[in-house]
C-alpha cells in the first residue's frame, strides 16, 4: 500500500488545480452576472440574487434570477434547506440522524433520511457495490472526515474493510427502521449534494424563478434556460493540465440538468514520502480507487443519480462504466478523462459538448 502512487499526477499541480477551480466558479458567477445586467435592461425588473455559504464541508453558490422579490426568496429558502439538511445527513454532527444511526447501529428514518438511504440502496444494486455508502469505518481509517489524514495498518483497513456491504444493512422501507450490522457506520458524502440541489431545483419551481444555477462543491445543476435564453455553460476541471489557460477539458451546455464532477483533486494528502491518496474509495479494496480515469462528469436531470454515479464511475473504471451507461442511456450522460489523457462522452452529449481535446463519443 506504501507504493500507492497516482500515475500522471504531478503533486505540485494540484495547488494549481485547486486555484483553477476557484477560477471557474468566478468565471461562472461572472457569466450569470452579465446575464442579470442583460434580463434588467430589457425588461427592467428582473433581479438576479446570490448567495454563498460553507456547508457540507464544502463551498457553494446559489443564484437566481426572476421578477419582484421572487430570486430573493428562493435563494433565502435554499440557503436554509442547505443547512437543514447539511444537519440532518452530516456522519460528524452530534444532532444528525445520520450520526445516531452510526452510534446506535438503529434508527427509524423519515422523510428525506428515508428517501435518501433508500435512493443510495438502489444506487448501490445499480452499480454493482461500486457506490456504497457503508465505506464510512473505511474512509475513517484514512482520516478524511476529521482531516487527520493517515495511511491505515494492513490489519486496521482489514477490520474497517470487513463491515462495508450495503447489502448487510437491514431497511425496512414501510416503516423506516433501519439496522446495521456491528461496527458498520454510513455516509452519505457522496450523494447529499445532489439531493440538495435537485430539492434546491424544486425551490426554484415553487418560487417561479425563470432561472437559476447552484454551484455545491463539484455539483453544477441548472434551473432553465439562463436569462438570455441560451443554455448555462459550464466548464469542467482539467485535471492534467491545471496551469493551461483556462484550465478545463471541455464546456458542456444544459439546461435543467446537474453536471457532477468527482475528482481526485477534490480531497487527498500526501504522505511524508510523496505518495498520493484521495478520498474516492474503491468498496473492494479499501483504498484510493485506480481504475484509470482522473476525472469522471455525470450529466443528468437527477442530481442525486449524478452525485451518486460521479462517484461510482470513478470507482468502475470505463469499460465498467461504458456497461453500466448502455444499460441506463436515458438516465445520465457521462465525459471521462482517463490517466493517459484521453478524453470520451456518451452520445447524447455529442451536440452540447465543446471539447479542449480531441474526444470520442462511445455509443
Ligand atoms: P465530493 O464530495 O468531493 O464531491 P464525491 O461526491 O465523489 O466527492 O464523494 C466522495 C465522498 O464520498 C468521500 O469523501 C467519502 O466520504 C465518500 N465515499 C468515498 N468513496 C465512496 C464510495 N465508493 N461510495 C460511496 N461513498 C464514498
Ligand atoms: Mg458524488
Amino acid at each position: 500500500m506504501k507504493n500507492f502512487k497516482m500515475k500522471n499526477f504531478k503533486i505540485n499541480n494540484l495547488l494549481v488545480l485547486m486555484l483553477a477551480v476557484i477560477f471557474l466558479v468566478l468565471s461562472m458567477c461572472g457569466c450569470a452576472m452579465k446575464t442579470s445586467e442583460t434580463g434588467q435592461l430589457s425588461k427592467g425588473t428582473l433581479k438576479e440574487a446570490t448567495r454563498d455559504i460553507y456547508a457540507m464541508d464544502t463551498y457553494m453558490s446559489v443564484t437566481a434570477y426572476g421578477y419582484g422579490d421572487s430570486a430573493k426568496e428562493a435563494v433565502d429558502e435554499a440557503i436554509a434547506e442547505i443547512r437543514r439538511l447539511d444537519l440532518l445527513f452530516s456522519a460528524v454532527s452530534e444532532n444528525s440522524i445520520v450520526y445516531k444511526l452510526n452510534q446506535n447501529g438503529e434508527a427509524v428514518l423519515e422523510g428525506d433520511s428515508l428517501e435518501i438511504v433508500k435512493k443510495s440502496m438502489d444506487i448501490f444494486e445499480m452499480t454493482g457495490g461500486a457506490f456504497d455508502i457503508s465505506i464510512y469505518p473505511v474512509v475513517c481509517e484514512w482520516g478524511f472526515p476529521d482531516r487527520n489524514y493517515k495511511v491505515p495498518t494492513i490489519d486496521g483497513l482489514a477490520e474497517a474493510l470487513s463491515k462495508v456491504g450495503s447489502d448487510r444493512i437491514k431497511l425496512n422501507e414501510k416503516n423506516g427502521k433501519i439496522t446495521l450490522e456491528e461496527g458498520q457506520q454510513i455516509d452519505l458524502g457522496a450523494i447529499a449534494k445532489g439531493y440538495t440541489s435537485d430539492h434546491i431545483m424544486d425551490i426554484f419551481d415553487t418560487h417561479n424563478v425563470t432561472s437559476g444555477v447552484v454551484y455545491l462543491g463539484g455539483n453544477v445543476e441548472c434551473y432553465k434556460m439562463k436569462a438570455d435564453g441560451e443554455k448555462w455553460r459550464v466548464g469542467i476541471q482539467d485535471p492534467l493540465n491545471p496551469g493551461d489557460g483556462a484550465s478545463y477539458l471541455g464546456v458542456v451546455n444544459v439546461n435543467d440538468e446537474a453536471v457532477v464532477t468527482s475528482g481526485p483533486y477534490e480531497r487527498f494528502f500526501v504522505d511524508d514520502i510523496g505518495n498520493f491518496y484521495h478520498h474516492i474509495i474503491n468498496p473492494m479494496t479499501g483504498c484510493p480507487s485506480q481504475s484509470g480515469l482522473v476525472s469522471v462528469t455525470i450529466v443528468s436531470p437527477d442530481g442525486t443519480l449524478a452525485d451518486a454515479l460521479s462517484t461510482a464511475v470513478y470507482v468502475m473504471g470505463k469499460e465498467a462504466a461504458e456497461v453500466l451507461w448502455n444499460e441506463h442511456k436515458k438516465e445520465f450522460d457521462m465525459i471521462l478523462m482517463t490517466e493517459d489523457n484521453k478524453l470520451y462522452i456518451t452520445e447524447g452529449l455529442a451536440d452540447c459538448f465543446e471539447a479542449k481535446y480531441e474526444c470520442t463519443v462511445l455509443k
